[in-house]
C-alpha cells in the first residue's frame, strides 16, 4: 500500500466475471489484421463503437469495416468512455461482435458479445529528446512510469533512455483491472501505487489532463505530465487543492438527510453490491438512502429530486470530474464513508474501481 493511502473499507465491490465470457480479441490499430480478424469471424453484424473524440470519424470507419471485413455494420451513437460501458445487447440488436475503439480490454468486465479491441496504439515520439526534456526539468531521479494505453509502445524506450540519463524508473503492475503493467486507467492506478513506495514523483506519458487529474488523486506524489507528440512537459497539479476541495464537499453533507445511491447498469461499471453496502450504513445512522439505476448517467434526470446529496458508485469520475454539472453535491464512496466517520479525511482516498 502507498504511503498516505488509507486503508480499504469493508464493502463488496463487483464480483469478478463468471466463466464463460465471450472472447476479447486486441489489436494495435484500425487496419488489416483487424479486418481480417473480423472476416474470419464470419459474423452477422457488428457494431462499432467509438470514443467521443472520434464520433466524427465513425461512420467513415464504420464504411471501411463494412467494405474490408464483407460483414455489415451498426454504429454505436453512444460514444464509449471506457472498455465498461459497452452497447448492450438491446442497444444493438442482432449484432454478435462488437469493435471498440480506442481502449484496452478491462480483464474482469464480462462482454456479452465477442469484442475487438483496437487500441489505437500509437509508436509516435523520440525517446530520446523527451528523456532530455525531462532531464532538464527539476523531475525527482526517483520516478513511477505511467502510460495511456495509445502510448504503451513507446514506455519501455523512454524508460531506457531516461536510465541512461541516471533516472531510476519503476513500472508497476497494476490489480485485475489493469491489462498492462504501467497502464492508466482512469478509475484504477493500482499499477502507480504498486511503486509508490519507491518513488518520489510520477511521470505521466500521454495527452491531455485527464490521467494526470486522476493519479494526483490516487498517489499523494508529484506527477509530471510528458507528451510524447508535442515533446512537452507539464508541472504537477496541485494536489493539495484538490484535496482540500473534496474535503470541503465532504463536509458540506454533514447536514443531509437524504441521500440518492447512483447505481450503473454498465457491466464495467455496476457496483450494486456496494450500494446495498453504503446503503445498510446509512440506514444504521438513521438516514434516507434510495438506490437510483441507470445506465449512463443524464445529469437532467437528477434535476427535482427531494435529495440532498448523491454518493455516485458508478465511474468513479463523475463525481470528481463532472461534478459542476449536478444541483446537489455528489460524494465518492470512500468520501461517503469519510463523512459517516468510518474512514478519516485525511489522507484523502481515491475511489478506486477494482
Ligand atoms: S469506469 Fe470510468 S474511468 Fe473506468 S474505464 Fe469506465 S469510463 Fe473509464
Amino acid at each position: 500500500m502507498a504511503p498516505g493511502t488509507a486503508p480499504a473499507p469493508p464493502l463488496s465491490e463487483a464480483s469478478p466475471p463468471v466463466a464463460p465470457t465471450p472472447a476479447a480479441l486486441v489489436f494495435p490499430t484500425f487496419d488489416t489484421a483487424l479486418f481480417e480478424a473480423v472476416r474470419a469471424g464470419r459474423h452477422r453484424k457488428v457494431v462499432l463503437q467509438v470514443p467521443a473524440g472520434l464520433v466524427r470519424n465513425a461512420h467513415d470507419l464504420a464504411a471501411t469495416l463494412r467494405e474490408a471485413a464483407g460483414v455489415p455494420v451498426v454504429v454505436a451513437t453512444r460514444p464509449c468512455f471506457g472498455a465498461c460501458d459497452f452497447p448492450s445487447l438491446d442497444e444493438a440488436q442482432g449484432a454478435d461482435a462488437a469493435v471498440v475503439l480506442g481502449h484496452a480490454p478491462i480483464p474482469n468486465v464480462r462482454r456479452n458479445r465477442v469484442t475487438y479491441f483496437v487500441e489505437m496504439r500509437d509508436p509516435l515520439g523520440d525517446p530520446e529528446t523527451l528523456a532530455a526534456t525531462v532531464a532538464a526539468a527539476t523531475v525527482p531521479r526517483r520516478l513511477g512510469l505511467v502510460v495511456s494505453v495509445q502510448h504503451l509502445d513507446l514506455a519501455p524506450r523512454l524508460a531506457d533512455a531516461l536510465r541512461a540519463r541516471g533516472f531510476e524508473v519503476a513500472v508497476g503492475s497494476g490489480d485485475r483491472r489493469l491489462a498492462y503493467p504501467g497502464q492508466a486507467l482512469g478509475c484504477n492506478y493500482t499499477s502507480a501505487e504498486a511503486v509508490a513506495d519507491v518513488v518520489d514523483a510520477f511521470l505521466f506519458l500521454g495527452t491531455g489532463r485527464f490521467h494526470p487529474l486522476g493519479l494526483a488523486f490516487a498517489v499523494d506524489r508529484p506527477v509530471w505530465s510528458l507528451d510524447p507528440r508535442q515533446g512537452t512537459l507539464e508541472p504537477p497539479i496541485d494536489r493539495a487543492t484538490l484535496v482540500a476541495k473534496r474535503q470541503l464537499l465532504v463536509a458540506s453533507c454533514r447536514e443531509a438527510k437524504r441521500f440518492g445511491l447512483l447505481v450503473s447498469s454498465f457491466p464495467g461499471q455496476d457496483r450494486s453490491a456496494m450500494a446495498l453496502a453504503l446503503q445498510r450504513r446509512a440506514r444504521e445512522r438513521g438516514l434516507e438512502a434510495e438506490l437510483l439505476v441507470f445506465d449512463r448517467l443524464d445529469a437532467r434526470d437528477l434535476v427535482g429530486r427531494d435529495l440532498d446529496a448523491y454518493v455516485n458508485t458508478a465511474c468513479p469520475r463523475i463525481a470528481l470530474d463532472d461534478a459542476g454539472l449536478y444541483e446537489r453535491p455528489m460524494l465518492t464512496p470512500p468520501e461517503f464513508l469519510m463523512l459517516l466517520g468510518e474512514l478519516p479525511l485525511a489522507p484523502y482516498r481515491f475511489d478506486t474501481y477494482h
